[in-house]
């Protein structure tokens, strides 16, 4: 059996587990069943990929999404690892193929569809291999409690009987308890241990915003996220289509997305989004399942999710890779409306109605946080959390509340003029002014608070009279086209027996400035070389993404990518230290990534600007490519001639292609290594003793490079 730690590093090129995953492998190669519950992005995928690896046989993996495996598949490839997946979509001849590695025992992991595996006679075929490990991904789609069952899910019952003393892991991001219970039943390991991670995702900043002037906010966004991928979630079809167009007007490369698009277009338009053609797609929730795309950066909700698990799951898209990423919701009241008049016009029994509108409710608590959003969130999924989390607006801008009476007094005696019979965006019109026709045809203009609140702009009236609605102070009859109705509280504020309170509201445009007012972005000069180095590596794994067929985060994720510009590699040794570059990525990749680093450094390096380590020995192997002896090479760089021969077997050493053996003859190499043999000279050590032992026979320098022949 090989060591857990061992394979991280050679197949995935990573040095420590995330919390629960040492745990969880060694608990499945002991032989035992369990479930693993992580959020998206929690690195479910090696808890079963590693144990698969540390013994023979084959691991079955059942999974529902035959999208996802093709990706799945094609990153294990990357990695070194032999891995496939059996579904509808191949040939005959290929389903062939990977039975016959099945049997020989080529394979490490299978990905199969239920559909495929219950197959009439295709059990029996599985029963015949050496199978190790069964993994279940997406295992919520056993229970009818789950949100995504799976009838042809229901069978997995057998693979337990077929297999009983093989390990069963369970996965998935989503299961209450009542749904985990019967999951485990489902599947036959009633007593399956469960590991629950932290449905936590810290790297996630979380962000609410008014949904007034949306497409403004969005363009300000989108220059905080240059070049970023991201999605742009929309409740209506219609919606999707109409912003990704102005977008794509305003210059951005948008793209909508959504289920009553041809099927074509659809998978075309996933496929370029994966491909770092398109960065930015605007769906409805169609969009998303089965997309394991690391590198998305951002998050957007146009419209108000219905409850805050598929929020969760939305902005869950995000930063899977570990890296930053940024979630905005924008809320209106409107829209919460709407989604309520949909729950309550819908056909559901009653209390199915009510549980939906309680989960709605839940939502606008999110969305009208006046404490930490992350905390909200977690308890809803039943996790306590102890601090603030720092990363969401509320946490970030503590929210300053002022004296709003005079404008809420405003905005109430409008309404009382208008005999109670005005909506809110109406109301905005006369507050501000406006002398379009609606106001006019009504005769508004006319009364005596038109235009006294010009000094608020129309998307803080929104912002504060959707608080006022929130705080009670004035109610809304949603029977009589929203119309706004004055209560006790709104009369006694009018009296003047009442305060109001609102909390301040800043646009996104504000807040920005404001926040680089008190922390101007002046970057060092190591973030611009990290951030202009990263563009480059950028360039280049999306060249061989397109050269191999494959997504680019196949190729290298984000986070390995800026691990590289970070410590910029320019050694086998220190490349194999990135994160994520195991060694099957560094046979494939590494050279390459190594010379667009030296040759960004050949570029960047002067005095005082220091871009790579060892810059040094990479200017001599540049002299030394242009065909300079080392004398030459010595003189030209007002160098030592000595120093410039251990440059020299220093970079045969860390393998550059320098040819040293012609430095020594093969009589000078057998003596010095025979001599530095009997004396045990280590690598490294002084050559002093040596150059003595030797009679002061050889010069320093074929010491040096004999040594370094010798490895
Ligand atoms: P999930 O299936 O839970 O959504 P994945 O298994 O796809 O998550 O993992 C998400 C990302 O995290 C992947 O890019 C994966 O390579 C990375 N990852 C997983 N485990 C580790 C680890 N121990 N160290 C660094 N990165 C990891
Ligand atoms: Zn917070």
């Amino acid at each position: 059996m090989t060591n857990k730690q061992q394979i991280l590093k050679q197949y995935f090129g990573y040095d420590t587990f995330r919390p629960l995953q040492a745990e969880i492998i060694d608990y499945i190669s002991a032989g035992n069943d369990c479930m693993v519950l992580m959020p998206t992005g929690g690195g479910k995928s090696l808890c079963y990929q590693v144990p698969a690896l540390m013994t023979d046989g084959l691991t079955l993996v059942v999974s529902p999404l035959i999208a996802l495996m093709k990706d799945q598949v094609q990153a294990l490839l990357g990695n070194g690892v032999a891995a496939a997946y059996l579904n509808s979509t191949l040939t005959y001849n290929q389903q062939a193929e990977i039975e016959r590695q099945c049997r020989t025992g080529e394979l490490k992991l299978l990905y199969i569809a239920p559909e495929k595996l219950f197959q009439s006679g295709y059990l029996e075929f599985v029963s015949s291999l050496n199978i190790n490990l069964l993994a279940i991904d997406e295992s919520h789609c056993v229970s009818v409690w789950g949100h995504d069952f799976r009838p042809e899910y229901t069978q997995l019952h057998v693979l337990k009987t077929a297999f009983p003393k093989v390990p069963m892991v369970a996965l998935t991001a989503t299961a209450d308890r009542v749904t985990r219970r019967d999951v485990l039943k489902q599947l036959g390991i009633p007593s399956a241990r469960v590991f629950e991670a932290s449905f936590d995702r810290p790297n996630l900043s979380l962000n609410v915003m008014p949904g007034r002037n949306r497409l403004r906010t969005i363009e300000d966004f989108l220059k905080d996220h240059p070049k970023q991928a991201g999605i742009i979630y929309c409740l209506a079809r219609a919606t999707t289509e109409d912003v990704a167009l102005k977008l794509r007007a305003k210059g951005f490369n948008a793209r909508h997305y959504h289920a009553k698009m041809p099927a074509e277009e659809r998978s075309q338009t996933q496929d370029a989004f994966l491909r770092d053609d398109v960065q930015i797609i605007v769906a409805t929730i169609a969009f998303g399942m089965g997309i394991d795309k690391s590198n998305v950066r951002w998050i957007m909700h146009y419209n108000m999710p219905a409850n805050v698990e598929s929020f969760y799951q939305e902005i869950g898209r995000s930063g899977r890779d570990g890296l930053k990423a940024d979630t905005l919701l924008f809320y209106t009241f409107n829209d919460w409306l709407m989604r309520k008049q949909m729950v309550e016009g819908s056909e559901l029994p009653n209390h199915l109605k009510e549980i939906q509108l309680a989960k709605l409710d839940r939502m606008k608590q999110y969305a009208e946080a006046d404490h930490c959003r992350r905390r909200i969130l977690l308890s809803y999924f039943n996790e306590t959390v102890e601090r603030d989390c720092g990363n969401c607006d509320v946490c970030r801008n503590p929210r300053s509340k002022f004296d709003a009476t005079v404008p809420a007094q405003k905005a109430l005696s409008a309404i009382a003029r208008a005999d109670q019979k005005i909506a809110m965006g109406l109301l905005i019109d006369v507050l501000r002014g406006s002398h379009n026709r609606n106001v006019t045809e009504r005769g508004y203009d006319k009364i005596k608070t038109f235009g006294a609140g010009r000094d608020l702009r129309a998307e803080e009236w929104a912002e504060y009279l959707t608080q006022m609605l929130n705080s009670g102070v004035v109610d809304v009859a949603y029977d009589e086209a929203h119309a706004l109705k004055l209560n006790e509280i709104s009369w006694r504020v009018l009296r003047g027996e009442r305060k109001v309170e609102l909390v301040r509201f800043e646009s996104y445009q504000q807040k920005r400035e404001r926040a680089q007012l008190e922390e101007p972005v002046v970057k060092s000069k190591k973030e611009v070389i990290r951030d202009e180095l990263f563009e480059r590596l950028r360039l280049l794994r999306k060249r061989f993404a397109d050269a191999e067929n494959v997504p680019p985060f196949v190729v290298f994720s984000d986070a390995t990518l800026s691990d590289m510009s970070e410590k910029r590699p320019i050694t086998r040794q220190q490349m194999l230290q990135v994160s994520g570059v195991g060694e099957a990525k560094f046979a494939h990749y590494g050279e390459a990534f190594i010379n667009e680093i030296l040759n960004y450094a050949r570029e960047k390096t002067e005095p005082g600007t220091r871009v790579v380590n060892g810059m040094t020995y990479v200017e001599t192997f540049d002299l030394y490519k242009k065909g300079l002896t080392p004398a030459q090479i010595a003189q030209k760089r007002n160098l030592n001639e000595l120093t410039i021969y251990s440059h020299l077997a220093k970079l045969h050493e860390d393998g550059f292609d320098v040819n040293i053996k012609q430095y020594v003859t093969p009589q000078e190499y057998d003596t010095i290594t025979d001599m530095a043999a009997q004396l045990d000279i280590q690598k490294g050590a002084a050559l002093k003793p040596l150059y003595d032992a030797l009679g002061e026979q050889y010069d320093y320098y074929k010491l040096r490079i004999a040594l370094a022949l010798w490895g």
